[in-house]
């Protein structure tokens, strides 16, 4: 995925300071010195790509701070036999993150434009094992399931039920829940039926809209 336009180096120090961070994960590491966060997002915020911080992609919506990526997808513990979907595309960079590690990712998008400028990124790339859909992710994909992983990139009011039905045995499910501005990352594990539930620590996400989300308008759906 070599894009042979100097932002090599810049990626090198991004991945330094995730390294000081306490990311470990050398697969994680490795894929995000080889995804290039610049193209995933707006023009006049190139600049800015490699720093750690989320920024705008439109639409209200924001392309994830590289160490949540990092810690998200290091928390999934995934590997090359891995089928994994994503709720929340946004900008497309954590699914061509996790694109690099796993052998599928299913991403969903609740904005159409998005899901369309994502894929569009993706497929200029070369990535081909990234599909993207555009649908309610608090539903999952389930004619997909069962998946090893699910990373969910909004915040949730609690779990999304059906999110837990569409996990493998063994599988990990990443989920920021709390309210509308804060949130604790969660790692939910399915082992043998019963889910065991982990907290990460604290995260700041954009809302999860959905049917097992929150309202457009800031109440959460029963
Ligand atoms: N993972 C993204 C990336 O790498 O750029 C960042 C995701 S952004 C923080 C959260 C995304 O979740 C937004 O694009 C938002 O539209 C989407 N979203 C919110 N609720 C959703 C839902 N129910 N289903 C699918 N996507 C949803």
């Amino acid at each position: 995925m070599s894009v042979g336009d100097g932002s090599a180096y810049r990626r090198r120090q991004m991945v330094a300071a995730l390294e000081q961070a306490g990311v470990r994960d050398r697969r994680v590491l490795d894929a995000m010195l080889e995804v290039p966060r610049h193209l995933f997002v707006p023009p006049r915020w190139r600049t800015r790509a490699y720093g750690d911080s989320a920024l705008s992609i439109g639409e209200g919506q924001t392309i994830s701070q590289p160490l949540v990526v990092a810690r998200m997808t290091e928390a999934a513990a995934v590997g090359a036999d891995s089928k994994v979907l994503e709720i929340g595309t946004g900008s497309g960079y954590q699914a061509a993150v996790l694109s690099r590690i796993v052998r599928f990712v299913f991403t969903v998008e609740r904005i159409p434009r998005l899901a369309r400028e994502a894929k569009k990124r993706l497929d200029a790339l070369g990535i081909e094992n990234v599909s993207v859909k555009v649908m309610d992710g608090t539903l999952g994909w389930s004619a997909q399931a069962p998946y090893d992983a699910i990373l969910v990139t909004a915040g949730a009011p609690e779990v999304p039920r059906p999110l837990l039905s569409q996990l493998a045995e063994g599988g990990r499910l990443v989920v920021p829940v709390g309210d509308r501005e804060q949130q604790e990352m969660v790692l939910v594990e399915n082992r043998g039926g019963r889910f065991i539930t982990r907290n990460l620590g604290g995260a700041a996400f954009v809302p999860l809209i959905g049917r097992f989300g929150w309202e457009g308008d800031g109440e959460a759906h029963r």
